[in-house]
């Protein structure tokens, strides 16, 4: 049975980049591999197929018909099979019936057992992990999580209800967390905020990704790193987390912290950075 991995993270804060970065390395590491946006942004594999269009099995779905795999489906860079799920109409509908329609239809055209992929990625915006955005990870439908989160706050708070989220569905078959992948890393202290979190939620993280002027050039370029810049340090970063998710299966069950403890954990973090900035600063000025 292929590796069903779930990526999860606050909007913007790098999911799609890190998911199609790993979908691309693994893919050059010879897996076969899909990877289904399930975000209503419908972006999720644009840098694995050159920034083309890509119809979503949403609006597929809504044009009534028999839908053929082509027909919502692109082969991009190293044969990863792309797939967006689509969203809602602004104002209307739910995004959970995008990755439910996305996934009925996948099964009814036999997807897993005619490609034979050994790692299926689902991309999932988790600003709010609603019922809808939950789909992934309830009732076995994924192995297991990852997160993507910075070092900032906001990202941290959307990896905390994602944990909560996790907890509630895993002991009823629910996927479990793989751990944390730290994105956009470019101070020592991002490192250490990040490794309290997780320590103090019971995860890990499972790889550190500096914010890199090489994944903004990719990107203009409509590709990922791995396709546009693969003797980079960034692609060996890449290559690195694909070689842990396709080694290390384990996971858990995280602990999320109550929203006053997470509150209590941050301030005591910013009050430590505060401290150790002053310190800089009189330093500084003592010469
Ligand atoms: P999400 O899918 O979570 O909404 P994206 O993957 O689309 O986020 O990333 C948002 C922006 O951040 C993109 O322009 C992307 O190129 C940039 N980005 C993500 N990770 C990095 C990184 N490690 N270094 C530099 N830029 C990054
Ligand atoms: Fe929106 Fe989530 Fe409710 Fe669906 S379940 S309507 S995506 S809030
Ligand atoms: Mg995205």
């Amino acid at each position: 049975r292929p590796q069903h991995i779930a990526i999860y993270g606050k909007g913007g804060i790098g999911k799609s980049t890190t998911t199609s970065n790993l979908a691309a390395a693994l893919a050059d590491a010879g897996r076969r591999v899909i990877q289904i946006g399930c975000d209503p942004k419908s972006d999720s594999t644009s840098t694995l197929r050159g920034g083309t269009y890509l119809p979503t099995v949403l609006d597929a779905t809504r044009d009534g018909g028999r839908i053929q795999l082509s027909d919502v489906s692109r082969v991009g860079f190293g044969g990863v099979l792309c797939i967006e799920a689509g969203g809602p109409v602004p104002g209307v509908g739910c995004a959970g019936r995008g990755i439910n329609a996305a996934i009925e239809l996948l099964r009814e055209l036999r997807l897993f057992e005619e490609f034979k992929p050994d790692v299926v990625l689902y991309d999932v915006l988790g600003d709010v992990v609603c019922g809808g955005f939950a789909v992934p990870i309830r009732e076995g439908l994924t192995d297991r999580v990852y997160v993507v989160s910075s070092a900032d706050f906001m990202a941290i708070y959307a990896a905390n209800n994602l944990f909560r989220a996790i907890a509630k569905y895993a002991p009823s078959g629910g996927a479990r967390l793989g751990g944390i992948i730290a994105n956009s890393i470019s101070q020592p202290y991002a490192r250490s905020l990040i490794d309290d979190f997780a320590e103090t939620t019971g995860t890990r993280a499972v790889q550190y990704v500096p914010r890199s002027t090489t994944v903004a050039q990719a990107e203009l370029c409509g590709q990922t790193v791995i396709e546009a810049s693969p003797r980079s340090p960034q692609a060996d970063v890449y290559r690195q987390l694909a070689s842990k998710v396709l080694a290390d299966t384990t996971a858990v069950i995280p602990r999320p912290l109550a929203v006053n403890d997470l509150r209590a954990w941050a301030r005591k973090w910013g009050n430590v950075l505060l401290e150790s900035e002053q310190g800089i600063v009189a330093a500084k000025a003592a010469g």
